[in-house]
């Protein structure tokens, strides 16, 4: 067994972690306590540089302190990639769904041993308080252990012919070379999703990270090689921002690749999608939401504010299918928007995710931090009134006061476009019908979350909501049994769940005559 001989090979093969980055830059205290800092890519089963020689650096986004530095790799590594990740498909394609599943739940195991430092990377990374980073680690093992169990669940099936002399099949097979390309924003957990589901199904994969947020990818790889998954199986390619668009199409074009798996903007997504069609590629997009959360008179007040601290505060509000305004009926508008500001005040504490205590993070970039002022300020240019915060953090940097606002109309930016930060901007309705409109104005279609007690409301709305997922008296939606799936402009295909893995499958029907 190829993998047996490769776990054995593993134990003597750690990578050891650098203390300095690449150039020699000494690194930050916390990330030099990280057993998995790397500065090398890792394709065909080796630790890598870029073949230009070149590098980027990666900051902490709490305090811009040097977490080190990876490969700045370019469209001709994308290339060895996809043919490293091509020659190791007609091996791994042929592995038993049993081999794939000993090796994923292996992979799991590892994950749930180290989730310490890999939680602690995510910190260190993108932001997000420890505890939160936990969260996202068992989220991310859960998609791991689910597809492990999944690899032997793909059926195929038996077709009545239209003669005697006929028999039909329908069997099912890997795509191939799965290329995947995903965010910042859950850097462990957006990797799992898709690569669980692909290495199930009997494909290799090209990936890469966000330039924010590569060590999370690479101290998954190096479980992965630990679990036993076998060189050029699963293969990461680190580019900085700049070179992105030249490996992003590297992987949608190149011949050996089957397909793109994309978790990003929307903006990104039809990039991609433009470049896949050439060669008619599979794409599977998770794109932008602009999720409404919708409080009808009826509804549980209590319970609305705190699937609402959920659905907006969690990772400070950086989620696609994070609540992006909030529809309050007339009835209890005030007294939501009391209990709200309330709960923010009581329960949200800024500061840096390793300070005991932090309930909510940084936010990734500078960038991040403008795009929330934007909408604070013209929302308040055109009426709407702050209750709370609506300005930077004393902190300075990347932190931001968490805000609500009241007033607010469909006039402001806000709620036309995704905010992707700690700002809840609060709509008065009337009628349900009037909900239901503005809720599905939007062009994307993720999520959306409403609270009521009326049976009937419940389904109505549910049904009428123009988006891939609901929360009905519920905040949370994500889970690995719950498809992933947007609608509209939020995109194509789906994740986690039963339906997973077949983003990854394709069918093929086989006659048989002459019987
Ligand atoms: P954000 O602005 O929040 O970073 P993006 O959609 O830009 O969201 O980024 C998500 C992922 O898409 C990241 O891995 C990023 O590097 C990648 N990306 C950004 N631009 C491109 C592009 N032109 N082609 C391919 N990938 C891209």
């Amino acid at each position: 067994m190829l993998w047996k001989t490769h776990i054995a090979f593993c134990a003597y093969t750690l990578v050891r972690r650098p203390v300095f980055d690449i150039v020699g830059r000494s690194l930050s205290s916390m990330a030099a306590k990280n057993p998995f800092i790397r500065d090398k890519a890792y394709i065909g089963g080796k630790w890598v540089s870029a073949k230009d020689g070149s590098s980027f650096e990666v900051k902490n986004p709490a305090n811009g302190e040097l977490i080190g530095s990876v490969p700045d790799m370019k469209a001709v590594d994308a290339e060895e990639a996809v043919k490293v990740a091509y020659d190791s498909f007609q091996t791994w394609k042929e592995t038993i769904a049993k081999e794939r599943q000993v090796i994923l739940r292996r992979w799991d195991e590892l994950v749930k041993k180290h989730k310490d430092d890999l939680a602690k990377l995510i910190t260190l990374e993108m932001g997000k308080p420890v505890r939160e980073a936990l969260g996202e680690i068992a989220y991310a093992g859960s998609m791991i252990e689910w597809f492990a169990e999944e690899a032997r669940r793909i059926y195929g099936d038996t077709i009545q012919a239209p003669t005697k002399s006929k028999r039909i099949v329908v069997i099912k097979q890997p795509i191939g070379v799965a290329c995947m390309i995903t965010p910042w924003n859950f850097p462990s957990a957006m990797i799992t999703r898709k690569a669980a589901a692909a290495l199930a199904a009997g494909c290799t994969i090209v990936l890469k990270p966000s330039e924010d947020t590569p060590f999370s990818a690479l101290a998954l790889a190096e479980l992965a090689e630990q679990a036993g998954v076998p060189p050029g199986v699963f293969n990461v390619v680190t580019s900085s921002r700049a070179s992105t668009p030249e490996v992003g199409k590297v992987m949608c074009t190149h011949p050996l690749s089957a397909g793109i798996s994309f978790t990003g903007s929307t903006a990104v997504g039809k990039i991609l999608m433009r470049h896949a069609a050439d060669g008619v590629k599979h794409v599977a997009m998770e794109l932008g939401g602009h999720a409404a959360f919708i409080v009808f008179n009826s509804a549980d007040i209590d319970a609305a504010v705190n699937g609402a601290m959920v659905a907006k505060f969690r990772n400070a509000g950086q989620a696609c299918v994070g609540a992006n305004r909030f529809l309050v009926q007339s009835g209890v508008y005030d007294k939501f928007c009391d209990k709200l500001a309330q709960a923010m005040k009581d329960e949200l504490k800024v500061g840096d995710g390793f300070q005991a205590g932090v309930t909510m993070g940084p936010l990734i970039n500078e960038r991040a931090v403008e795009k929330v002022e934007k909408h604070i300020k013209d929302a308040v240019d055109k009426g709407a009134r702050v209750l709370l915060g609506g300005e930077r953090h004393s902190r300075g940097g990347n932190f931001i006061v968490p805000t609500l606002i009241s007033d607010v109309n469909t006039d402001m930016i806000v709620t036309q476009e995704e905010t992707f930060g700690p700002l809840a901007p609060v709509i008065k309705f009337e009628t349900e019908k009037e909900a239901v409109i503005i809720a599905n104005a939007a062009k994307v279609g993720l999520a959306s979350y409403f609270y009521t007690n009326d049976i009937p409301q419940a389904w109505r709305v549910a049904e009428a909501l123009e988006v891939g997922m609901v929360g009905v008296n519920e905040g949370l939606v994500s889970t690995v049994e719950t498809p992933f799936s947007g609608w509209k402009e939020s995109g194509l295909g789906k994740e986690a769940s039963k339906y997973g893995i077949e983003e990854y499958l394709q069918m093929k029907s086989i006659v048989f005559g002459g019987i």
